[in-house]
């Protein structure tokens, strides 16, 4: 059987800006929309379960993946690698499944050159001072892992505009259903369905 092939979405956001609610607002939304688990070094944080938010290996079983070339793209941040595993996306999409990526600026960044045709979109916060606070107020991060996760953000504000949607995080609910309303729109483009024969009727 021929499956229409599904739709790669790569979401990215600032550190604390809430996208993991964004996240999971979207996936009960869409039936047809996986969440691809990427691979990390980084310590769970708490709640956080292996195979579910993350793969979370240590640094020598990711370089082993490195080696092997399981990974489409993969990159490493101040003290931790990230990657996605090519198993995560291809065969998804190849069944007509919707594949939502969670990815670094530098991750989607690579992944819109290997699959020009996927869609990103940016989830910024209302503000700056929102973001530090929410930031600070989560709780899970030392002061250093804050100042650093600062710092990313001042360099990827600049990537922002190389995204093809951005949407404010106010409320959870309300920014995922505009990601909703992108992807919806994105699959009624006439470039992304087959038209072959609709007036045909040899078809
Ligand atoms: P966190 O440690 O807060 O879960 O994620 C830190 C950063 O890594 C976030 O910007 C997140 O989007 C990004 N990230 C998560 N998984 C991947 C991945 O597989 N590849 C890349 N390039 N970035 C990722």
């Amino acid at each position: 059987m021929k499956y229409k092939q599904g739709m790669l979405i790569v979401v990215s956001g600032f550190s604390g800006v809430g996208k993991g609610t964004v996240i999971q607002l979207l996936i009960d939304s869409m039936p047809n929309l996986q969440f691809s688990i990427s691979c990390t070094t980084r310590a769970p944080r708490v709640g956080e379960e292996n195979g579910v938010n993350y793969f979370f290996l240590s640094e020598e079983e990711f370089e082993k993946k490195i080696a092997a070339g399981e990974f489409v793209e993969y990159t490493k941040t101040f003290t931790n690698y990230y990657g996605t595993l090519k198993s995560e996306i291809d065969a998804p999409l190849a069944h007509g499944v919707d594949v939502l990526l969670e990815l670094n600026v530098v991750g989607a960044r690579n992944i819109k050159e290997l699959y020009p045709d996927c869609i990103t979109v940016f989830i910024a916060p209302p503000s700056l001072d929102v973001l530090k606070a929410r930031l600070i107020g989560r709780g899970t991060e030392t002061q250093e892992s804050i100042e650093r996760r600062i710092k990313e953000i001042e360099i990827e504000s600049k990537e922002i505009r190389n995204y093809d949607y951005c949407v404010t995080n106010n409320v959870a609910r309300s920014c995922a259903d505009k990601i909703v309303n992108i992807i919806r729109s994105e699959h009624l483009k006439v470039s992304r369905q087959n038209m072959t024969n609709i007036f045909n009727s040899e078809a």
